[in-house]
């Protein structure tokens, strides 16, 4: 059991999704936050990453911080999304290691297994196949993330474990349409049409991969309980356990914003993987599991979407 209380914990990319829910739940553990904005830390820059580190020394560490998007950000900027992701994690855990950081977390994310990975995919299945090329150069990155952790662990005895959250949901999330994942994306294309009283709404593919979602708070709750519980190499899946067609997910999407025009499907874009379910046995194991329903998740961003992006 490592405990939280007086640390000082690091959330390294506290300003994205995932790292702001992580600042969230922690306020309730009795601990020090620390956060670097963009200026006092590159994290592209070992210098610039490591002073920062060495002069605020961080007890423990949650590497949330990434180049992360959707699935055309991916084939667009394949360069991006390998080296920053790369560089992030190599500096941060590198630097945890020769500043001797009692615990990191990494977190990556389920597109590091294979594209035809037998469902729900169980955390043995990495390295198994091939990966699916619109997001091998994301995949690749966190892959390498989580040997970078297990390996510290085997040759130094470094406390560094790993969390692969499935798709992930939540306020403060891209609304972007070039960037952003399909979630955020079909909220935001249903909000809009909706407002300008159009027929339908234009979603990409054909609407038959399924994808499993999984609210940010939930996962930063499971990352804390991991944080505190876990200390083992090898990473752990942190997600719902269910998913559903992206089809399926406009329609309730469209249901919750109030939409009731038609769905049509742009099959020049492409539809990814076709299902990437993950196993959620070894969480659960470990006592864990999500307390927000998918409906009520999505109706709480809707309104956060609302009041903060509209
Ligand atoms: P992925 O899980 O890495 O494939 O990333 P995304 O969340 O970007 O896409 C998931 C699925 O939703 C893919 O099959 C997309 O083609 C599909 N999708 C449908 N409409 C959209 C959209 O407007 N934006 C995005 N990003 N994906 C969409």
């Amino acid at each position: 059991m490592y405990s939280l209380s007086g640390k000082r914990i690091w959330v390294a990319g506290h300003r994205g999704m995932v790292g702001s829910a992580l600042v969230r739940r922690l306020q309730s553990e009795n601990c020090h936050i620390l956060t670097a904005t963009r200026e006092e830390a590159d994290l592209k820059n070992q210098a610039s990453t490591l002073a920062w580190m060495e002069s605020h020394k961080p007890d423990a560490i949650f590497l949330a911080a990434a180049k992360v998007g959707g699935i055309l950000a991916n084939e667009t900027y394949p360069a991006e999304f390998l080296y920053d992701n790369l560089m992030i994690e190599a500096n941060i855990i590198h630097g945890a290691h020769r500043l001797g950081v009692e615990k990191l977390m990494f977190l990556g994310s389920s597109c590091i297994y294979p594209k035809f990975a037998p469902q729900p995919i169980t955390e043995d299945a990495l390295l198994t196949g091939s990966l699916e090329p619109t997001n091998e150069w994301y995949a690749i990155a966190k892959i390498a993330g989580i040997k970078l952790c297990d390996a510290y662990r085997k040759q130094y005895g470094a406390d560094f474990i790993s969390a692969m959250p499935t798709n992930l949901y939540g306020p403060g999330d891209n609304f972007d349409p070039n960037s952003s994942h399909v979630m955020p994306a079909i909220i935001r294309k249903a909000h809009e049409a909706k407002l300008r009283g159009a027929d339908s709404i234009t979603v990409w593919g054909t609407g038959t991969p399924k994808r499993e979602f999984l609210h940010v708070d939930d996962c930063a709750d499971a990352c804390v309980h991991l944080m505190k519980t876990y200390s083992s190499d090898g990473h752990v899946n942190v997600g719902s356990g269910q998913d559903l067609t992206i089809l399926e997910l406009t329609q309730l999407v469209c249901k919750i914003v109030g939409f009731h025009g038609d769905i049509v499907h742009d099959l020049s874009k492409p539809d990814g993987t076709p299902r990437k379910l993950m196993s959620a046995d070894k969480l659960r194991s470990m006592n864990w599991a999500p307390k927000i329903d998918l409906e009520d998740g999505i109706a709480t961003v809707y309104k956060w979407f609302l009041e903060n992006r509209a």
